[in-house]
């Protein structure tokens, strides 16, 4: 028969558990007012991880003894490379670097890039984050973010004599001269990538409306019905799963075998890196955190790799904030990826956290080094 017991904790003090926070189990008592509660196998049940000094009471005995729970080891494997890619540290640096040779305010259009953290800090400089150039004072300087924007939206610029920047990404850039490139040829153009994505709505903006069909998924791409299925081409988001796309592609060139297209797809380097980086290390895990915004669809990415790639259980977090999860058990390692608009110190907060939660050892994988760097506009570099 389990010993009754008595656990005692501060209040103030929360508990993590292999089952997430502390929840006093039925007859827990507080520090405060001290009274009875569970059983000594209730209580390693909730498997203490933290450092914490627990007060037993053998109620049978009527004593009362002191004992120090340890935390459980866990190996936080890191995976490389993560974070910030060429794209998203070029669009940072334009804002910085405009603010700075133009004074604030400076407008951007769109999140600059998909990164609460980022955004907050560039506010903080004297950015103005607007969803539309409605909302800009005329004279003012607007930034374009690093996704992309239509012809529209430069046209409309130009119309108000707006002094704009383009951040997009070159990655994206090339994406649309190929769009325009295949539509000049008398090509119809596919777009496979997420609708509604302002990657995407730049995109199907750099040609006429209904110039672009937009494929999201393998069963559209059964079903999608072109005029010209003998003068097609296709062109893809940049942050798109490696692997879905890969069999969108190959359903497309089934079905319309003169479709012309890059040699695979357009999916930028670093989305690529990054899922492969992820799915090195996902079968070893117990857990994936990803670091990254719920509107970043490259981290987004990296939680379907990590699932499809055998983890368990892998989500999303913004940061140390978002950690109050309930870990499966037993918890022997956790991987931690980072999508390509977060910052490396949001990733070490969540180290951070992890630390107080568990006694870790952090395991750098190897990954291939990113050397990819790209200029700033002429309009900054004079
Ligand atoms: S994720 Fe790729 S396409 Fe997007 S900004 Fe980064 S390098 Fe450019």
């Amino acid at each position: 028969m389990a010993r009754q017991l008595i656990v005692l904790w501060a209040a103030s003090s929360p508990i993590h558990t292999a089952t997430g926070r502390f929840r006093p189990p039925p007859g827990a008592i507080d520090v405060d007012d001290a009274e009875p509660l569970g059983t000594i196998a209730a209580a390693d049940e909730l498997g203490y991880y933290d450092p914490i000094r627990i007060r037993v009471r053998d109620c049978r005995r009527g004593g009362v003894d002191d004992r120090v729970m340890t935390r459980s080891r866990v190996t936080v494997l890191m995976a490389n490379p993560r974070g910030f890619c060429a794209g998203v540290e070029r669009a940072i640096q334009i804002v910085e670097t405009a603010l700075n040779q133009f004074g604030a305010p400076v407008y951007v259009r769109h999140e600059i890039v998909h990164n609460r953290h980022v955004v907050e800090e560039l506010e903080g400089k004297g950015a103005v984050f607007v969803d539309c150039l409605d909302e800009v004072p005329d004279g003012a300087r607007v930034i374009f973010s690093a996704h992309g924007v239509s012809n529209a939206v430069f046209r409309e610029a130009e119309r108000r004599h707006l002094p704009f920047i383009d951040a997009t990404c070159p990655l994206v850039t090339k994406v649309h001269r190929e769009a325009q490139r295949h539509h000049a040829a008398g090509r119809e153009v596919v777009l496979i990538g997420h609708a509604d994505h302002p990657e995407v709505v730049g995109t199907m903006g750099q040609l006429p409306r209904g110039a672009i069909l937009l494929v999201e998924s393998a069963t559209q791409a059964e079903d999608v019905a072109p005029r010209q299925p003998d003068e097609l081409a296709y062109v893809t988001q940049t942050t798109l799963s490696v692997d879905d796309t890969v069999a969108i592609v190959s359903i497309l060139k089934r079905r319309f075998p003169k479709i012309l297209g890059p040699r695979k797809d357009d999916i930028c380097y670093a989305t690529t890196n990054r899922q492969e980086a992820v799915k090195r290390i996902a079968p070893r895990c117990d857990v994936m955190l990803v670091v990254g915004a719920p509107n970043s669809s490259n981290a987004r990415r990296l939680v379907e790799v990590a699932r499809h790639a055998g983890c368990r259980q892998a989500m999303l977090v913004e940061g140390a904030a978002d950690l109050d999860w309930p870990a499966p058990e037993p918890v022997r390692r956790i991987g931690l990826a980072a999508g390509a608009s977060a910052p490396e110190i949001k990733v070490q907060e969540v180290v951070a956290a992890l630390g107080e939660r568990f006694d870790t050892a952090i395991e750098e994988s190897l990954g291939p080094s990113e050397t990819v760097r790209f200029s700033l506009p002429r309009a900054l570099n004079a």
